[in-house]
């Protein structure tokens, strides 16, 4: 359980006394190794075989002594969170609901194409933010997810996905893995620490080794923080914009009210490493006849003015309950055409994994009795 203090942080106690190596950073293994009188570099054989070999058992660790195997099991455990459920869409998409030590839970999507796959990764249990049209919305937050839970999100998908290097196989080309989108439930921004440190653990060239190229963290406008998502992880940034006028976005987008739409852009302007070979992304859920006109496309355009930019369309997907309808495709193309027309690139996102939940917000997990307790334990 949480503690009362702070009902959003991830609780420090694990099923298993060991504290686990997953979510520990090269510097944390080195020191850990280091406290039982062994070289610091054992701890970079330690980070290898965890996050880029994805070994489970101490016995695998081959370039290791014996003894200092079954000293780093009594002290240690390697443990992914658990799967409680799994689910196959008609389209390849894959969604994983994982059961993290306490018995919250958060979802993990896959969706593979021809020349990627890319994993969409959860930063927080539900989610403050509370947009309209988003279905994690309508689940109250439980609490942010700690570095553990970030990397094992991806340590799950590489077990089920098989893509661990082995000895057979040391590098693995055209990955089903390849690229990993923050963009699961919660806001990455809203808990940048844990966010942070899981990303530069996946990013690590030693470890599972994604590079900072294949991430892209997407923020609903967390304005404060955006430059240092730029400068300290490097990281490709999406902006959920859905409206082009603050009397709108204010209540589409609730945090709108807090960080409107002109420090939201100048925060884009002077993104770290926005360049045109590295957009920033614009995503525009399509709600019909709410933020689908010509004259939204267009005023689109003149705010982003001057911004290396691509413009995501994003057909609105339904969930039980929801206010909206998805624009018509007409109007779909219609809005691309003038953002085209203007320079800037305007892929309509293709729904993928509609018929299992796993669209584009459409994740919601049970964990919401759980918020509940916590909240009253915590007042
Ligand atoms: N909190 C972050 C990360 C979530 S990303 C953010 O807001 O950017 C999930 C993306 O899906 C966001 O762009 C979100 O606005 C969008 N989205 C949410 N609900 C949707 C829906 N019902 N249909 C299509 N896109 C949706």
């Amino acid at each position: 359980m949480p503690a009362n203090s702070d009902i959003f942080a991830p609780p420090d106690t694990a099923a298993d006394a060991r504290p686990n190596l997953i979510g520990m950073s090269r510097a944390e293994m080195a020191d850990a190794v280091a406290e039982m009188d062994e070289p610091r570099f054992r701890g970079d054989q330690l980070f290898q075989w965890v996050y880029n070999r994805g070994v489970t058992d101490f016995e695998a660790m081959t370039n290791m002594a014996k003894p200092l195997r079954a000293a780093l099991a009594e002290r240690f455990s390697i443990s992914r969170p658990a799967v409680s459920r799994d689910l196959d869409s008609i389209d390849g998409t894959h969604k994983w609901l994982i059961k993290l030590a306490d018995g919250n839970e958060v979802e993990t999507v896959h969706i593979p194409e021809s020349d990627r796959g890319t994993l969409c990764v959860s930063s927080q249990i539900g989610c403050t933010l509370n947009c309209k049209f988003c279905h994690t919305g309508t689940q109250r937050l439980v609490r942010n997810l700690g570095p553990m839970e970030i990397v094992g999100q991806i340590m799950v998908a590489r077990d089920h996905l098989g893509e661990w290097p082995s000895a057979e196989r040391p590098t693995i080309y055209e990955r089903q893995l390849s690229n990993i989108v923050m963009m699961g439930m919660g806001e990455p921004l809203y808990n940048f620490d844990n966010v942070a440190k899981a990303l530069k653990i996946i990013m690590d060239g030693e470890g599972i080794a994604i590079s900072r190229r294949r991430m892209t963290l997407s923020t609903a406008g967390v304005v404060p923080m955006i430059r240092r998502c730029g400068e300290e992880l490097g990281v490709g940034l999406a902006v959920s914009l859905h409206a082009v006028r603050d009397e709108l976005r204010d209540e589409i987008v609730p945090i709108n009210r807090k960080y409107p739409l002109a420090e939201l852009l100048a925060a884009c302007r002077e993104y770290p490493g926005a360049r045109n070979s590295r957009r920033i992304t614009f995503e525009y859920v399509m709600l019909k006849d709410v933020n689908d006109s010509v004259a939204d496309a267009r005023e689109l355009v003149r705010l982003i003015a001057g911004i290396p930019a691509k413009v995501n369309l994003i057909p609105f997907n339904p969930w039980p309950g929801a206010p909206y309808e998805r624009s018509s495709d007409e109007a779909i193309e219609r809005f691309a055409e003038i953002v085209r027309i203007a320079g800037y690139p305007s892929p309509v996102r293709t729904p993928r994994g509609e018929d299992i939940m796993a669209a584009c917000g459409q994740l919601k997990s049970d964990s919401e009795r759980v918020s509940k307790s916590i909240r009253t334990a915590a007042e």
